[in-house]
């Protein structure tokens, strides 16, 4: 399920959350599932009404369609702990979720498609080359 296209975005481009799709969309789906008994993202049966979820990953998965902190984990999560640009494997807290087309330039927010996990040194090079990129597509800034 693609995520609604209007998003949150706090100044810092970090914060996202789609609370009102959350409370709509994302309520009804959770009670659907536990009442049908099928995990909320995979459809996988389950056992009880207890949870909507098969799973930890599945959690993180479906509330990453609303919110970054969800989606951020489930991407390491699918990412295997795994810098997608050097291949190198860290712990969480060394990782960072990167949007491979930057919302500034439209990339969607909340899109798995448009997310991967980087390291650290990886997401500070590739943030520079595109802030590179795009001075070279519409010139030099005024100066002050
Ligand atoms: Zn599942
Ligand atoms: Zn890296």
């Amino acid at each position: 399920m693609a995520a609604p296209a209007s998003v949150t975005v706090a100044p810092n481009g970090r914060l996202l959350r789609l609370s009102a799709a959350w409370f709509s969309d994302g309520v009804r789906r959770r009670a659907e599932a536990r009442r049908d008994r099928r995990c909320v993202e995979c459809q996988r049966p389950l056992p009880t009404r207890r949870t909507p979820y098969c799973s930890r990953a599945c959690r993180w998965k479906f509330q990453g369609h609303y919110f970054w902190e969800a989606a951020r984990t489930y991407v390491m999560y699918r990412d295997r702990y795994t810098c997608r640009l050097c291949g190198t494997r860290r712990r969480a807290r060394e990782l960072e979720v990167d949007h491979i087309t930057e919302i500034g330039d439209g990339g969607a927010a909340l899109e798995y498609s448009n997310l991967q996990t980087v390291c650290r040194p990886c997401h500070r090079r590739k943030s520079a080359e595109s802030r590179r990129l795009r001075r070279a597509r519409t010139g030099p800034s005024p100066s002050p």
